[in-house]
């Protein structure tokens, strides 16, 4: 007669009760919040080989891309500091018009 061990066999891995969210730092005010909070912003460039800021709003662009809080404070900020610049590895400043043009109307 074989032996029949237990109905059911606890081989399961210890898991983590939440899966861990991405976190990203924002590059206004350097805090750090879950991705899914923030703004991501990507650099395209232009025809002429310059760089442009632009707003990720799909999660789909392609190349470096940078994270801000959705307020127009951490944009001043991000700009002020040159933030951009920076965290999309530019050597000169983009052109953020577009990002600026995005958070005034979130404002409005
Ligand atoms: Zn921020």
């Amino acid at each position: 007669m074989r032996f029949k061990g237990p109905e059911t066999v606890d081989c399961t891995v210890i898991q983590h009760e939440t899966p861990t969210a991405p976190v990203r730092t924002c590059i206004g005010c350097r805090k750090r919040e879950l991705a899914v909070d923030l703004l991501r912003v990507a650099a395209v460039r232009d025809g002429n080989g310059k760089c442009a800021v632009s707003v990720d709003s799909a999660g789909n662009l392609p190349g470096r891309g940078a994270w801000l809080h959705p307020v127009q404070q951490c944009l001043d900020a991000a700009v002020r500091r040159r933030a951009f610049a920076r965290a999309l590895r530019i050597t000169s400043s983009p052109d953020t018009s577009e990002v600026e043009e995005f958070f005034s109307a979130l404002s409005a």
